[in-house]
Order: structure tokens, then sequence, then C-alpha cells
């Protein structure tokens, strides 16, 4: 029998590694099981977010917004280049450095706050142990007071379009592609498809999105939706939506792919096809029988608010759980569970969780919708503001969107934010911020924005919400 621990964590992504820095922090024996293995063949933590996920995507989108705004807004703000031009295979390599920067991170995080790293597969027994099946094949069985399982998800696959691992891939092959493909197809309008095929896109694709749902990005408030797929298509996606995809076929490089819609069946042949219709929990062989452990028929861990599960001291968190598939969501529920553990009140407010778009414009929100606070009966207002009326917006050259504050009418307490625009992502903060210290937006009206910011754009829609923002002729609404 090895070592014995106060938590073990099975899964190093944002969520298991989160866990075992905080456990460690708070003086418990901690230690993470972590069997990925990178891009260069070698051990790593950071899970999906670190490596294929949140973190390169953002690493290509940043290098092709830079190229896009080279290709098409220099001149205008009066900047002559020579010729722009495309280097591809550096555009991966410092997508690849930026993520072996991060992952190796981790690994120093985790010599400095003690956590003990065990490479390999992690697998829990009875009784709160777990077995560690090493990279060269030894196991070793750890015996631990409490068990954190956080083992993340991985790509839903359509038996219809087979993955070829070059042609045919999920959203990590669309990561690595050195040269740029005439044309491409994504199935999926989701998070992933947009993302993905604006990377593409911005690159000089030619990107089709081919989404399942008669809606646009069903989870967006409505109006904000509107106008991220009046933005999206103007820059050339080309989103169809109510769109069944049949099958696939690869031949001589390019694959044919068949799908129907509203007109009928069609074929269209594309360089590249991605996939991209979700996600599904990890949690093969995570448990043998014997643990016990509950998982409901998609293969989520059952789980309460504070993420245990139905054995005592062994919990679940990150994307084996319910609720959004976010690194961020993860990461708080192990900062929980681990200070639970340590006999802390912890708990996460599941209510007040941000959500971000990172296309150009972002889209970004937390929060009730509009149409959901109007279903829920409760009565409400809208203050909204468009960048357009923006001094720091027009100053950029960077107009399309708009900040709308849905607001509770009688204690004036926020219900929802959500903005479309010139780094929402990072707008939406103060909002989360507002709803999270149950600020009203009288209170965001009263706080003094610097000008000339876009964060005035959420002073402005705030102050809207009762007819009194400056630059925009007021109109009450709800
Ligand atoms: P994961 O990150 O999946 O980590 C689980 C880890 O467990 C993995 O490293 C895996 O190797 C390990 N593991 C599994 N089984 C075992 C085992 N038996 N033994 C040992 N180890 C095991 N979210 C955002 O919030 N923002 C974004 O911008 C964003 N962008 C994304 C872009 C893409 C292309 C993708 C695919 C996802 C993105 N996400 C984003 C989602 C985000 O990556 C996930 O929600 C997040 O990684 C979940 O964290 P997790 O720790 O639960 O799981
Ligand atoms: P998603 O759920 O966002 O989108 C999948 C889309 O595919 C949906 O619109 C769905 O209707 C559609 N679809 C499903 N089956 C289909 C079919 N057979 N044909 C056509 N369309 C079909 O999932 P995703 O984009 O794959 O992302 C997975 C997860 O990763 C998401 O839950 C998301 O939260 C997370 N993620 C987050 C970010 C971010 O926070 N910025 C970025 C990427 C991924």
């Amino acid at each position: 029998m090895a070592e014995i621990y106060d938590v073990i964590v099975i899964g190093g992504g944002p969520a298991g590694y989160v866990a075992a820095i905080r456990a460690s922090q708070l003086g418990l024996k901690t230690a993470c099981v972590e069997k990925w293995i990178n891009k260069q063949d070698k051990p790593a933590l950071g899970g999906t977010c670190l490596n294929v996920g949140c973190i390169p995507s953002k690493a290509l989108l940043e290098s092709t917004e830079l190229y896009e705004t080279a290709c098409h807004q220099f001149k205008d703000l009066g900047i002559n280049v020579g010729e722009v031009t495309l280097d591809v295979p550096r555009m991966i390599e410092r997508k690849d450095q930026v993520v072996m920067e991060l992952t190796g991170g981790i690994a120093m995080l985790f010599k400095q706050n003690g956590v003990d790293w065990l490479q390999g597969e992690g697998q829990l027994l009875a009784d709160r142990q777990v077995k560690v099946t090493a990279l060269d094949g030894k196991e070793t069985v750890y015996d631990s007071k409490n068990v954190v399982i956080a083992t993340g998800s991985v790509p839903i696959d359509l038996s219809v379009t087979p993955l070829n691992g070059d042609i045919v891939v999920e959203s990590a092959g669309a990561l690595d592609w050195e040269s740029v493909p005439g044309s491409v197809c994504v199935i999926g309008a989701g998070v992933i498809g947009l993302e993905l095929g604006s990377v593409w896109r911005r690159m000089g694709s030619r990107v089709v999105l081919l989404e399942a749902m008669d809606t646009f990005l069903p989870m967006v408030d409505k109006a904000i939706a509107r106008e991220a797929q009046r933005a999206f298509t103007k820059q050339g996606l080309d989103i169809r939506l109510s769109t069944r995809v049949m099958g696939s076929k690869v031949n001589h490089g390019k694959v044919a792919v068949t799908f129907k819609d509203g007109e009928g069946d069609h074929e269209e042949t594309f360089d590249k096809l991605i996939v991209a219709v979700g996600r599904r929990a990890f949690t093969d062989n995570v448990c043998s029988s014997e643990a016990d452990v509950l998982q409901d028929e998609r293969g989520l861990f059952h789980v309460n608010e504070f993420c245990e599960t139905n054995v005592p001291h062994v919990y679940a968190i990150g994307d084996v759980v319910r609720g959004p598939m976010l690194a961020h969501k993860g990461s708080e529920e192990g900062v929980m569970v681990a200070e639970r553990i340590a006999g802390e009140e912890s708990s996460v407010n599941y209510d007040v969780m941000p959500n971000v778009i990172y296309t150009h414009p972002e889209v970004a929100w937390v929060g009730k919708t509009e149409e959901q606070v109007k279903s829920e009966g409760i009565d409400y207002q809208v203050g909204s503001f468009p960048f357009a009326a923006s001094g720091r917006a027009k100053a950029k050259g960077d107009t399309t969107g708009m900040v709308k504050i849905v607001r509770d009418r009688k204690s004036d307490r926020i219900l929802g934010a959500h903005i479309i625009g010139p780094s929402a992502s990072e707008l939406l903060a103060q909002t989360v911020l507002a709803m999270e210290f149950d600020a009203t937006t009288e209170d965001i009206a009263h706080t003094i924005h610097a000008h000339p910011t876009l964060s005035e754009a959420v002073h402005e829609a705030a102050l809207s919400a009762d007819g009194r923002a400056i630059h925009i002729g007021n109109r009450k609404r709800g």
C-alpha cells in the first residue's frame, strides 16, 4: 500500500488542478492524478482548457483578429503597411508555446504548493482507494480520506461523419492546420463552431456552419443573438440553420458532406470538416463498480450543490457534473470542494456565472435573458446602450453591438446583463461583480466611469433603464 493522502484529485484540468492547489494551500496532503500526453509526447497538466481548448483557441483568435485588422482596417486608421502576409506555421508554433508555458506553469505551481502529481490513469476503487496506472503500466493503489473526480469531457462524435485525423476533425484537430484550407464546413453553430469558424474565415477560408436547430444561439438573449447573427453573416460566415447532416465521405483529399434542409437533400464538397456538436462528460473507467458512485444516463455524476456525490467524501466537479461546461465554473467548484474538505463554509453562486463567446464582436452574458424573465412572469425593465454612441468605440472604429441590462422593476436588482461588442468579455466583469454584490442599476448609475472608456456603455445602459441615459434618446422599455 502506498501513501495515505487527505485528498486525491483525479484529473488535472482547470477544475482538478485548482482543487488540488487550494487543498494543499489549506494544509491538506494532496495528490493529483493526470494522464494527458501532449503534442510533444510529454505528460502535461491543464486538461482540455490549457492543451486543446480555451487557451490555444484564444491564441489563434488573437493572431487572426490582428491579421484581419491589419488587412482591412489599417488603411482606414491612416496606417500604410506593405503587403500583409500570413505565416500559419509560426502562428501555430506561437500557440503551442503559449500552451507549453502555461501547462509548465501548472507543474511549477504544483511543486511550489506541495501537490504530488501522480502521472498516469486514476481509477476510484471502493473505500476511497485510488488505483493509478502509470505510463509504463505499473499499478499503485493509494488510500485517501477524500477523492475529487475531475475527469472532464470529450467531444461528442457523430457516427455519420467519422473523424479521420486530418480532413474530418473535432476542435483539437482544427487548432493545428499548418496551411489555410480553401473551404471549411463546421457541423454545429455553437460556441466552438463560431470561434474556430472565425479563426479560419479570418485567414481566408470559406466557412459554412451547418446547424440542426432553427434558432441561432438559443441560450443567448434574443436581441443579442440577432445582432450576432447579423454581424457574423456580414463577415462572411455562412450560417445555415435547420440543417441536418446525413453523412460525409472523404475522397481525393476532400470531404463531401450530405445534408438536408427545408429545400431538400444536398451535397457539398469542402477541404476540411470540423465536427463541433457539443461535448460529453468523460467518465469511462474512472470508477470501478465497487466504488458505487451514481451517474445519470449521460454519464454525469450525481452531485448536490456542494459537488458531493452519493458516496461520503467523494466529490465530482467541472465538466463531469451538471451545469455549463466552462473552465471557470469547474475552477470555482474546485475551490469550494477543497475549502469544504478543510472544514470551511464555501459555496458557488451558480446564478451569477459569466459566459463568453470570443468572436469579434464578442458575445458575453450573465444571469437571465429578457425572454427568461418574461416567461417567469417577473416585472422587469430593460436598459440598453449601443456602442455606436460610445466615444471610445468610435475612436477605436469598432462600434458594432450594445449593452443590455435587465432589471427587476421594483427592487432595481440586476437580473441579467448581455453584451455584444468590443471587449464584451472584459466589460461583463463589472456587471458580474455588481450582481454578486446584489447591486442595483442605480448603484452602477452612481459609479463614476472613466471617459472615454467602453465601460461607459455599461454605465449608460444602467442609466437608460431609468430613462436617464445621456448619449442616446431615452425610451423607457418593459
Ligand atoms: P478537462 O479540462 O477536460 O480536464 C480533465 C482532465 O482529466 C484531462 O486532463 C484528462 O486527461 C484527465 N483525466 C481524465 N480521465 C482521467 C483518469 N482516469 N486519470 C487521470 N486523468 C484523467 N471554457 C471556458 O470557460 N472558456 C473558453 O474560452 C473555452 N474555450 C474552449 C475551447 C475549446 C476548443 C474547447 C474544446 C473547450 C473550451 N472551453 C472553454 C471548455 C473548457 O475547456 C472546459 O469546460 C474545461 O476544460 C473543463 O475543465 P475540467 O477540469 O472539468 O475538465
Ligand atoms: P455547443 O453546445 O455550444 O454547440 C453545439 C451545436 O451543435 C449546437 O448549436 C447544436 O444544436 C448543434 N448540433 C448538435 N448536433 C448537431 C447535428 N447533428 N447537426 C448539426 N448541428 C448539431 O457545443 P460546442 O460548440 O461543441 O462546445 C462544447 C462545449 O465547450 C460547450 O458546452 C461550451 O460551453 C464549451 N466551450 C466554451 C467556450 C467558451 O466559453 N468561449 C468555447 C468553446 C467551447
